[in-house]
């Protein structure tokens, strides 16, 4: 049985519980942040925690958390639980109190807890294959670039993307690709790689960000930009981006294979360098 971690302790997984008072269960008032672990060492940790800072200050948390205790107990997460490959779930809630729709409490303890989950990430099938994307209504509230557990619509949206024979959905408002239900939408098209402008309607990757990088490394230039669903029939790549996937090909969209419908050149140099970058800077 898993190891995980509540407020400061370690407990077996069936140990662990939280207050049906907690504003997480009853508001969904909490944020989360996920970081991929290769090797035994966490990826992109310090990036995840500027986040993680940023989603509590904008939902008016009282305080942010010591980053340097949350290393700690990842580390020991990952040690405990013998992980290698996968992903450490981090979320922090604003606590506990009687149900209220004012948030009218002060010094309220936030509830943090964290759980390690085994993937295989570099050699994915998915990577290998490259996925389906199915397009959706983006149903989702308007202030997306906070991580909140909000995450209702995405979940029901992939869900019917993967009866309808899918493996993601990317949601779409007036006529634009916003980002997938749990990652960023890219495009290629000859030395351009297009993906959207930051704002309140997508997450800012943490993955994009250095992926950003590694393209500009393999001689390619990226622009930020809304698409529409015609511009990703048209492309010659597509791909999506997030911790748990890295860098992986998308083939087709809706019934419209991408490209020749199989993993693109572009795209795999790219998850090449990105994956050899992100393990050498891991911590
Ligand atoms: N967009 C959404 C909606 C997401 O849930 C995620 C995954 N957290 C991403 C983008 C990708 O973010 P990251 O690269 O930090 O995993």
């Amino acid at each position: 049985m898993r190891e995980v971690y509540l407020n400061g302790q370690f407990l077996p997984e069936d140990q662990a519980k939280v207050s049906i008072f907690d504003r997480s269960l009853l508001f969904a008032d909490s944020v989360y942040e996920v970081t991929s672990i290769v090797e035994g060492k966490l990826i992109d940790f310090k990036n995840h925690m500027k986040r993680l800072d940023r989603s509590m200050k904008e939902l008016g948390f009282e305080k942010s958390l010591n980053h340097d205790e949350i290393l700690n107990f990842h580390r020991q997460l990952i040690k405990l639980n013998n992980l290698n490959e996968g992903i450490v779930y981090l979320q922090v809630t604003r606590g506990v109190f009687d149900r209220d729709f004012t948030i009218s409490k002060k010094n309220i303890s936030p509830t943090v807890f964290a759980f390690t989950q085994e993937k295989k990430i570099v050699e994915s099938e998915s990577s290998k294959k490259g996925i389906k994307v199915m397009t959706v209504d983006d149903l989702r509230w308007k202030r997306c670039d906070i991580k909140t557990t909000q995450l209702l619509w995405p979940s029901l949206a992939k869900t019917e993307a993967f009866k309808k024979g899918f493996d993601d959905a990317w949601m779409m408002r007036e006529g634009y690709i916003m980002e997938g239900t749990s990652n960023n939408a890219w495009i290629v098209r000859s030395k351009n790689v297009f993906t959207r402008q930051s704002d309140q309607l997508i997450l800012s990757g943490i993955t994009r960000e250095a992926v950003l990088n590694c393209a500009k490394n393999l001689g390619y230039e990226v622009i930020f930009k809304n698409f529409t669903l015609p511009e990703v029939e048209s492309a010659t790549e597509a791909f999506i981006t997030s911790a748990t996937s890295f860098v992986t090909p998308v083939i087709q969209i809706n019934e419209k294979k991408i490209g020749e419908g199989e993993p693109g050149e572009f795209t795999k140099a790219l998850r090449a360098e990105y994956i050899k970058q992100a393990i050498k800077s891991s911590i």
